[in-house]
């Protein structure tokens, strides 16, 4: 039996390899690199996927987070030291983002059976400092927007999606980045949607707040030379763009693989000692990542190495808890602080073949 690698991304590419060695060339041959047809093109395609009224193509999603705290601070919705809730169980960026824009992460609990934010941690973290909160849709399922949405109404906050890991997903009858004030995307090449390099967008359908954006994201300009803000350089290239057209048109296909071998596993792994991820019965989970749970962790980890299969552990520790954040530590995430030890990402990617779905199982089983 060959190795199961925790994610094989050449394979991943390889499915539309044609398509994208065509769009590659496209651009290649154009002579034209960046803020061009590509760009604009797949900022249409993107806005209308999401149910949204405009999205701007940037760097990176860091930057996409990044980019909404900016100009919101620009319009006056927000100012340096206002207080933003997020979750402490997210990949650190959601929290950079916050600090690099001269805001106060403040972190908020997550749900034992979700993994995401706990609504009644959120208002127990509310101050009067708090302007804002990120729903990070982590590990694929989208973030309770419902309890979301009415916090943020009743206490006059931004709503903001990091909707890095679950593009696609749906909920109420909505697409993630059109269920808050504005959504950030990464397209880093592991994500749902995925790119060959770094690349992110801005989803949103506030036009005042998505001017601003686009602007900031290239150096502040909007007419060549004349700059209205002290901006960035954020911009997501044309060969880029023409990549994530291109995957685009194979996204919700994807996603349903995604969905179907999560079934699977939740259907055919019985093993008393793990916890499996809860599995909603609609397309509100995307199945960026499927994390079990177990609370011999280290030993689980290396019985399916030394059986071919990849795993990865999303993630070791929670945000507070990092070196980054020390002036944090005390912060107390009792939820976020105990699945840390405890998660384990196991393969799960549209190109994994039912045999090797079969495979990840029956070694999980014979545990
Ligand atoms: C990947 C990711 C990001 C950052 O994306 P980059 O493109 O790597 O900057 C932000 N938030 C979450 C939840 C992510 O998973």
């Amino acid at each position: 039996m060959n190795e199961i690698p925790f994610l094989d991304l050449k394979r991943e590419n390889a499915r539309y390899a044609s398509d994208i060695r065509e769009a590659v060339m496209r651009v290649l041959d154009s002579g034209w690199y960046i803020l061009g047809t590509e760009k604009e093109a797949f900022e249409n395609e993107f806005a209308t996927y999401c149910e949204a009224k405009d999205c701007v193509g940037v760097g990176n999603g860091l930057d996409a987070l990044r980019l909404i705290f900016m100009a919101y601070i620009r319009l006056g919705f927000l100012k340096e030291k206002d207080e933003v809730i997020l979750p402490a169980n997210s990949f650190i960026a959601t929290a950079l983002a916050v600090s690099q824009s001269g805001l106060v992460p403040v972190f908020a609990d997550c749900d034992i059976n979700t993994y995401n934010i706990c609504p009644r941690s959120v208002v127990e973290k509310l101050t009067e400092k708090t302007r804002a909160i990120v729903a990070v849709h982590l590990y694929g399922q989208v973030a309770p927007m419902e309890e979301l949405q009415k916090i943020a109404k009743e206490n006059n906050l931004k709503l903001i999606e990091d909707a890095a890991q679950a593009h696609g997903a749906v909920y109420q009858g909505r697409r993630v980045g059109s269920l808050a004030d504005a959504a950030a995307f990464s397209f880093y090449p592991v994500k749902n949607l995925g790119a060959l390099g770094d690349a992110g967008a801005v989803v949103s359908s506030d036009a005042e707040l998505m001017q601003v954006i686009r602007s900031i994201a290239n150096y502040g300009s909007e007419e060549k030379y004349m700059n209205r803000y002290k901006g960035i350089n954020s911009r997501l290239d044309e060969i880029q763009a023409a990549v994530l057209s291109v995957k685009l048109r194979y996204l919700n296909r994807d996603n349903d693989c995604r969905i179907k071998i999560a079934s699977f596993y939740s259907e055919n792994i019985v093993n008393d000692k793990l916890i499996l991820l809860h599995t909603p019965p609609d397309n509100s989970h995307v199945f960026h990542l499927y994390v079990i749970r177990t609370n011999e962790r280290e030993s689980l980890q290396g019985y399916l190495h030394d059986n071919g299969i990849g795993t990865q552990i999303h993630y070791p520790l929670s945000i507070h808890k990092q070196e980054a954040y020390q002036e944090l530590s005390e912060v107390k995430a009792p939820v976020a602080e105990r699945i840390q030890n405890e998660v384990l990402s196991l393969p799960l990617y549209p190109s994994l073949t039912r045999l090797e779905q079969k495979r990840v199982v029956e070694v999980l089983n014979k545990w």
